[in-house]
């Protein structure tokens, strides 16, 4: 099959922001400009193309951005883009524009609407993972979660001063919606006592037990790293039901919330979203299309958007292990 000759892409940020996505933008930019594409930004994710606000970009356009956290193009969720007659107006925008190819930067619900629009229109769409979260399957990273999971390590290692100096017990809640990614490597990268994700169910008499156990022993001390989504309700919820089960301990909570998603991204971010940026615009010169850039074994891997967005990675058992090991 003879496929098109890309000659315009626009580029977006959609859904949750992570640090990281100006790299990735950056990337997908100067390598289109570098084949010979003219390359556009579209605001506020699937908005700017429902309200047509786009503009073209030069390699200056993506100068200085690397290692700034956030996005230069701004995020939004577009509820009009959920309607075909949305997404057909969308369509027209970029038919206006001349755009004949998209890279979409963003999570699973961002797939979605791509698999749907490149399903209706004849505009090949590729998506870059960006969240925080780590919940797409068909890669080993996403662009912004190496970035949190280090934000929670240094504000979790600095809760830990302050609950060693007064024998505490710390409830910290850390984001990831449903996905307990950042709770897992959070908590193995802060030596926490237990971690509580949603992919696995929470045995609460367990944990009560094990605390209990450790109070009983004077180590007081005790760190537990739990995910937003968790069955008992964050960190909040947690503490009423060990507050409930435990009255004599000393038992505070944090939430560490939205700094998680901001700051600098780390090396590993500015990398592997600089190599999927790359890799995008290869995928949309060499015709392969609707599909998801990711990294799998350090080498890049294309899933269908379809398939994108209907599995989420699977909790490694290697992970839960080593956790429960060395908190014991
Ligand atoms: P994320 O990409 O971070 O998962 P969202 O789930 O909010 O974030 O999705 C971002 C945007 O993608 C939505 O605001 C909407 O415009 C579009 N979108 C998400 N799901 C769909 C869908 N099923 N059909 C069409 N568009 C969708």
């Amino acid at each position: 099959m003879i496929k098109k000759k890309i000659t315009k892409v626009g580029v977006l940020t959609s859904g949750g922001d992570a640090p990281g996505m100006n790299a990735a933008i950056r990337a997908v930019v100067r390598t289109g400009l570098y084949y010979g594409l003219d390359m556009y930004g579209i605001m506020r994710g699937y908005s700017g193309m429902y309200e047509n606000d786009i503009f073209q970009m030069d390699s200056r356009s993506v100068a200085n951005i690397i290692q700034r956290g956030g996005t230069i193009l701004k995020t939004a969720r577009c509820k009009e883009f959920y309607q075909p007659e949305g997404r057909k107006i969308a369509y027209e925008n970029l038919k206006k524009n001349g755009i004949d190819g998209l890279v979409i930067i963003g999570g699973d619900g961002s797939f979605n609407g791509a698999q749907k629009f490149s399903n209706e229109f004849d505009i090949p769409c590729i998506g870059l993972p960006g969240t925080i979260d780590k919940d797409i399957a068909g890669t080993d990273f996403t662009i912004g979660f190496d970035t949190a999971v280090n934000t929670a390590i240094r504000a979790i290692d600095k809760i830990r001063d302050t609950m060693d100096a007064h024998d505490r017990l710390f409830i910290v809640e850390v984001m990831g919606r449903d996905a307990g990614y950042i709770a897992l490597h959070s908590g193995i990268g802060t030596g926490a006592e237990h971690i509580l994700i949603p992919e696995r169910r929470t045995n609460l008499d367990e944990l009560v037990n094990s605390l209990s156990e450790k109070e009983k022993r004077k180590k007081l001390v005790n760190l537990v790293v739990v995910t937003e989504g968790d069955e008992y309700g964050g960190a909040e919820g947690v503490s009423k039901l060990v507050k409930e089960k435990i009255p004599n301990a000393d038992v505070r909570i944090a939430i560490l919330g939205h700094i998680q998603r901001g700051g600098a991204p780390t090396a590993m971010d500015r990398y592997i979203a600089s190599r999927m940026g790359y890799h995008a615009i290869e995928c949309l010169m060499e015709g392969t299309h609707n599909v998801m850039v990711g990294i799998v074994d350090n080498k890049m891997k294309y899933t269908p958007l379809n398939k994108a967005v209907k599995a989420k990675q699977q909790v490694s058992e290697e992970w839960l292990k080593i956790a429960k090991v060395l908190a014991s």
